[in-house]
């Protein structure tokens, strides 16, 4: 297996709980916004989910914010 040396999911930032640079977990996942199922196929947004590996504190970052 070919597999790409970087880990793009595994990273260093800046935790509000722990006041300092602690490992992540990153994922996207896509969120619905609507709570109206008409309209949920159209209101699903990806956002970028950092997990603090320390403490547990997650952080979910709208990702198209244009
Ligand atoms: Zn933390």
């Amino acid at each position: 297996m070919a597999m790409p040396a970087a880990g793009p999911d595994d990273v260093r930032e800046r935790c509000a709980d722990c006041g300092e640079e602690t490992h992540h977990r990153v994922r996207v996942e896509i969120r619905t916004e609507s709570e109206d199922p008409e309209n949920a196929a159209f209101s699903r947004e990806p956002y970028r989910v950092a997990v603090c590996t320390r403490c547990g504190h997650e952080t979910a970052t709208r990702m198209n914010n244009a």
